[in-house]
């Protein structure tokens, strides 16, 4: 049964419509389950009725005409009760509806099971049968499992629905919002460029191209590449293997003859697909032919197909990296954005970026709030592969992006645009003051970097210090570690750019999902495995250089800290302070002179906040990294959407712990920091001051608004907000009271969430 399953999945992934796939559905349910009717009901978007979408063994003429609401008929009952109905005589049951001419007469036992995705029935799956009997146990099994596996599919092509098939223009698509959630906040309007993995034939954007000469031209240099590659592997094997074996490389290179599949992408090239395109496409096709094969040796057969189809693929991907022209104003989707995507394009030529997996808390959204770049996350629904060119709103406040807009639209949100921009403007005047609240409390308003990028817009906004420079930052754009002293000059940029002022560089920290491309780390758990610390004390020579670099980058100018991430326990804090301690004298060897600079850890895991008076007694300063500290603290991965309206930064939970670390700071005389984004929200900047954080640091974006919003009000009246919120119980209403503060201070403009007008 599980090869069932399976089958019917792939074929029902690949196909490239809400029809399409419905047909599938009903045919191999049918055969599968050995019924005589099965049939699809599907609610169509923002729709209330259950619609008579497809069916095998029915009336298809009535496709698309009958439908039931929710409680209407034995269908609007399984979705009114979420579970399955198992009838041995339907028209029996008080709720049977006879529709005259759907040809259900014969038909008298009956099974219908929810189609239900992220809480919301979609359909009613049903099958039927003329027999007067039960569906039995394994049935009602077989069909709840199958339902629960196409659900996902169903809800992206139902959004997807508009687009008819894979080759029509994107133009083609009507409006069509699809909704994620909100990356960086801001409004991006331009025209998609679709980014995908490296060779990688599921991601490939679908487009078509002018140039067919240039595409079949491209097509055939890179089946040549391939093909040389593969004759060099087969001539330096020649002495260890058979001619048996040695003929399989022969097997391997006639798949992509001009006979079998190399003929037919270029037929689709010459019928006006771009090359990766049509490659893809072909590639799928026999790939999923081998897979739903009976015979292990030939159902293996799809891996090799697969590998030849990666190969050609990555050199035509090599070859339009080098040609490639971004448009000035470039909105960049990609199935999973990151980092080193983000420094592949001028960020002049930027205006927004969508990823369809990842969450507002991701590393590369922090990146994008950093950049101001309006960003969207998590958007599962956006059938990424077909958008290129196409004309998008990125809206990042909301976390929507809109496709192919009316001009309607565009103007309406360019209007948004233009009141964002002219309230960055006003508070251009705040540059040169201070933070300090109207009964004078002074803060240390700081900024997190990591690109060089972020120095200009830093200094530009007034930025007092680096609360968070994130060194993992240059080694992800980078195809091996950087050395020492490549190091030494990237950290001594930094130094400089911001000196007197203090720079806070920790440590790299990867693993979670900072993965370097050179030091790949796969596992189960990576949030829970060898991330931060753990990594770099399992290769103290990678940690020792690092710091050994700044060190040496700081000399003559004395404003450098150093910051060790994701420590869970005494002992990794000590051992890291010694190895530090051990870069120091190693340098003093060299005859560089440099004061030990402060040395700080960050406060990231609960165990950290429950130990942070001991781990407090060996450092100059905590910092709180706030982004990982909810993650933990409420156990939901900072990266899934799926996951991300459980990701409360408010959460009381969060708040007696941000409390509590400030309490042993200062319990313990050390200064206290927090660098994660909770200081760049102006509502949790009035948290943190009543706190008693000595230092704030955000990205670069946020920091006139929270200037602007503690400048405003007095330390007392944070104070009192803050006891006020302790009496509540849930993140949801506690935000809902700090919006109402801002409001009964008119600084609700502060806080960027602009209603979203197409709601
Ligand atoms: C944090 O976890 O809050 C933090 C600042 O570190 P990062 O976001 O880089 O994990
Ligand atoms: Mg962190």
């Amino acid at each position: 049964m599980l090869d069932v399953l399976r089958n019917i999945v792939l074929e029902v992934n690949t196909a490239e419509s809400l029809d399409e796939i419905l047909g599938i559905i009903v045919s191999r349910v049918r055969a599968a389950m050995g019924t005589e009717v099965c049939s699809v009901y599907i609610r169509g978007r923002g729709e209330s009725r259950y619609v008579f979408r497809a069916t095998e063994g029915l009336n298809s003429a009535q496709v698309g005409k009958a439908s039931l609401a929710l409680g209407e008929g034995l269908v609007g009952l399984v979705a009114q009760r979420e579970e399955p109905v198992n009838l041995e005589d339907a028209a029996l049951h008080p709720n049977f509806q006879f529709f005259p001419d759907i040809g259900e007469e014969p038909f008298y036992a009956f099974l219908g099971v929810p189609i239900i995705h992220q809480r919301d029935v979609l359909g009613v799956l049903v099958v039927q049968q003329a027999e007067r009997r039960r569906f039995d146990d394994s049935d009602e099994a077989f069909l709840v499992t199958m339902s629960a596996q196409l659900a996902g599919v169903i809800a992206h092509a139902r959004v997807t629905g508009e687009v008819k098939d894979a080759s029509s223009p994107p133009s083609d698509m009507v409006w069509t919002r699809i909704s994620g959630v909100p990356g960086a906040p801001g409004i991006g309007i331009g025209r998609a460029v679709v980014i995908s993995p490296a060779a990688d034939l599921y991601a490939v954007p679908r487009q078509l191209s002018d140039d067919r000469r240039g595409e079949l031209r491209a097509f055939k240099h890179a089946l040549s590449q391939v093909r040389t590659d593969i004759e060099s592997v087969a001539e330096n094997l020649r002495d260890k293997l058979s001619p048996e074996d040695l003929a399989l490389f022969d097997v391997y290179l006639g798949i992509l003859d001009d006979s079998t599949i190399g003929g037919e992408v270029a037929a689709l090239i010459k019928g006006g697909q771009w090359a990766q395109g049509a490659l893809a496409q072909v590639m799928i096709e026999h790939i999923r032919h081998f897979e739903a094969m009976e015979h292990t040796y030939l159902r293996e057969r799809a891996v090799d197909v697969k590998d030849l189809g990666e190969r050609v693929l990555g050199y035509l991907q090599a070859d339009e990296r080098e040609n490639r022209e971004f448009p000035h104003d470039t909105i960049l989707v990609a199935e999973e954005l990151t980092a080193s995507m983000l420094g592949e394009i001028p960020r002049n030529r930027l205006a927004g970026l969508v990823s369809v997996r990842g969450s507002g808390n991701s590393h590369v959204a922090i990146l994008a709030r950093a950049m101001g770049i309006p960003t969207v996350m998590g958007a599962v629904d956006l059938p990424y592969t077909r958008l290129s060119n196409l004309s998008l709103v990125v809206d990042g406040y909301n976390g929507n992006v809109h496709l192919n807009p009316t001009p309607a639209i565009v103007s309406r949100f360019r209007e948004i645009a233009d009141q964002d921009r002219s309230l960055n403007k006003d508070l251009e005047g705040l540059r040169g003051l201070p933070c300090v609240t109207l009964d004078d409390r002074r803060l240390a308003l700081w900024v997190n970097t990591g690109l060089m990028a972020d120095v200009a817009r830093s200094l530009e906004r007034g930025a007092e210090g680096v609360g968070l420079y994130r060194t993992e930052v240059p080694f992800l754009m980078r195809e091996r570690f950087p050395s020492e002293e490549e190091q030494r000059q990237i950290y001594r940029e930094q130094l400089e750019a911001f000196a007197p002022h203090p720079v806070t560089m920790r440590t790299l920290d990867v693993g979670g999902d900072k993965a370097l491309p050179y030091f790949p780390i796969e596992e189960a758990n990576p949030f829970l495995g060898w991330r931060g610390i753990r990594v770099t004390l399992d290769h103290p020579e990678i940690l020792l250089a690092q710091v050994r670099a700044m060190l040496k980058a700081s000399e003559g100018l004395n404003n450098l800290r150093i910051m060790l991430p994701m420590v869970s326990n005494i002992p990794e804090l000590d051992e890291a302070l010694a190895l530090v301690h051990r870069s120091h004298r190693e340098i003093a060897e060299e005859g560089i002179d440099v004061p030990l600079p402060p040395i700080g850890v960050m406060v990231e895991v609960p165990s950290a906040v429950y130990q942070a008076r001991a781990l407090a007694r060996r450092v100059d300063f905590l910092s709180v990294g706030s982004n990982d500290l909810t993650q933990y603290l409420l156990a939901v991965d900072r990266n899934n959407a799926r996951v991300s309206d459980l990701y409360h930064a408010f959460h009381p939970a969060v708040l007696e712990a941000l409390d509590q670390v400030a309490q042993a700071g200062r319990a313990e005389d050390v200064l206290v920091s927090i660098c994660g984004e909770l200081a760049g929200n102006p509502m949790g900047a009035v948290l943190l001051l009543a706190m008693g954080y000595d230092v704030l640091s955000m990205n670069a974006t946020s920091l006139p608004r929270v200037k602007h919003v503690l400048r405003s009000i007095t330390a007392k009246d944070a104070q009192q907000v803050l006891e006020d919120v302790r009496l509540l119980d849930s993140g949801q209403e506690i935000q809902a009271h700090m919006n109402e503060f801002m409001r009964s201070r008119e600084l609700q403009q502060m806080v960027p969430a602009p209603v979203d007008p197409y709601s």
